[in-house]
């Protein structure tokens, strides 16, 4: 489905990155990673599928190095068709305490990451005319918890910043949306998993309930092969005029 197609995957070292850049290669595309960690364990599983899959290593917080990135992505693979802007990091507390820098690197790698990731994908794809951008936003770019500020704030800013891109190429093969993924067990949600059994005492079971059982009604993770499939339907023809959208996936959680 995705033969001919080469897609960027930002932070796909990890949890939901690394399950859409799987099944894009899956598809038959050639994929472009990035993200710390694991690097050569993440390389590894996607060159099952895709053998000659490459790891770029931008900070996603320098707006130079993901540039740079996606320069590399059209030279080395041709083309960039496919940006899924999906790195990310969390920091939890209230406002008042919450550190200055924590708050700059969430903006900017949360955020401003994808307003330069799209700034240095569009001419090219607007020239071919056809692309799709995907921004992983959250449910919390549409509603608020607690000791989130500076991700909330993100969030909402990248399904904002998701309207307009979609606006501003309607006319075009270009198209622009979020997915708004509620709880996904990721390294990202167990060190909230971990902390709250820490919290609470009880076990990562226990824990793992009461995170879910405040926020999500089915009472149940989404998996990152669940958004991947979402992707998968938003890069196929039948979505060419699903536009600036920012899509839950969250077991109920904003229907409340
Ligand atoms: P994760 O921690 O498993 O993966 C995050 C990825 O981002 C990793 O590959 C990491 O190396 C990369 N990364 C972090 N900082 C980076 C930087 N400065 N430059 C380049 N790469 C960097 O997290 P995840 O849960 O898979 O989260 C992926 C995205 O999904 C994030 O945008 C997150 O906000 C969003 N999201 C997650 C959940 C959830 O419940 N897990 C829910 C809603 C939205």
């Amino acid at each position: 489905m995705l033969t001919g197609k080469t897609a960027l995957v930002t932070g796909s070292t990890s949890g939901i990155g690394l399950g859409i850049a799987l099944a894009m290669a899956r598809q038959g595309a050639r994929v472009m990673l990035n993200g710390f960690g694991d690097v050569d364990g993440a390389l590894a599983e996607v060159r099952a599928f895709d053998p000659q899959a490459l790891h770029d290593g931008a900070d996603m917080s320098k707006p130079e190095q993901i540039e740079a990135m996606v320069q590399r992505c059209e030279r080395e693979l041709g083309r960039l068709d496919i940006l899924v802007n999906n790195a990310g990091i969390q920091h939890v507390a209230p406002i008042e305490k919450f550190p200055v820098e924590r708050w700059d690197a969430i903006i900017a790698i949360n955020l401003s990451s994808a307003f330069h990731g799209m700034r240095a994908a569009l001419p090219g794809m607007k020239q071919r005319n056809w692309g799709r951008i995907i921004n992983m936003a959250s449910v919390h770019g549409l509603v608020a918890s607690t000791e989130k500020c500076a991700y909330v704030a993100a969030k909402h800013g990248i399904v904002g910043l998701t309207k307009v891109a979609a606006l501003e190429n309607a006319t075009t093969g270009v198209t622009v949306n979020a997915i708004c993924p509620g709880w996904v067990l990721t390294p990202l949600v167990q060190k909230q998993v971990d902390a709250r059994a820490a919290q609470d005492g009880v076990d990562q079971a226990e824990a793992k309930r009461r995170l879910l059982g405040e926020k999500q009604p089915s009472m149940q993770f989404t998996t990152p092969e669940q958004l991947a499939e979402l992707a998968l339907f938003l890069c196929s023809p039948a979505a060419d005029n699903v536009r600036g959208v920012a899509w839950q996936v969250d077991g109920g959680w904003t229907a409340q």
